[in-house]
């Protein structure tokens, strides 16, 4: 889970309040609003008012109706209802903080195989061993 944090970039969360269930929309604006208005579609008038959009975040008041898991199924439900536009991201849970966003590809990148002498990189040893065998042979 931390790692999936990290793969979005620093994203700043600033309300940290216990009171607040946060989501995140790893400095995308626009989809933090449609975010809120697909929550506050869902939710009675009266919880309306305890819900806040403030540029990418979204914060919910623990006084309101909405528990965590409420609120996480309404954001499944919306990524996975615009599977078009949002079919890279995920809802990542993180204690009272949702964060939605692009999942990198757990990192591909860090087991690459690299050779030293060109830059060259795979993520099979045996490419690079016959890779490799290509720098030492010379061309004949
Ligand atoms: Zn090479």
């Amino acid at each position: 889970m931390d790692r999936a944090l990290k793969a979005l970039g620093t994203t700043t969360i600033s309300s940290m309040a216990e009171e607040t269930i946060t989501v995140s929309c790893a400095g995308d604006s626009q989809l933090a609003a449609e975010i809120y208005n697909h929550l506050c579609s869902k939710v009675g008038k009266a919880d309306t008012g305890y819900i806040s959009l403030v540029e990418d975040e979204i914060g919910i008041d623990r006084r309101s109706t909405l528990t965590k898991d409420a609120v996480r199924q309404i954001l499944d439900s919306f990524v996975r209802s615009n599977p078009e536009r949002l079919k890279n991201h995920q809802v990542i849970e993180s204690g009272d903080i949702f964060v939605v966003g692009i999942v990198a590809e757990p990192s591909k990148v860090d087991a690459l195989l690299t050779c030293e002498f060109c830059g060259y990189f795979t993520p099979y040893q045996e490419d690079l061993f016959i890779h490799k065998r290509m720098h030492a042979g010379g061309g004949g």
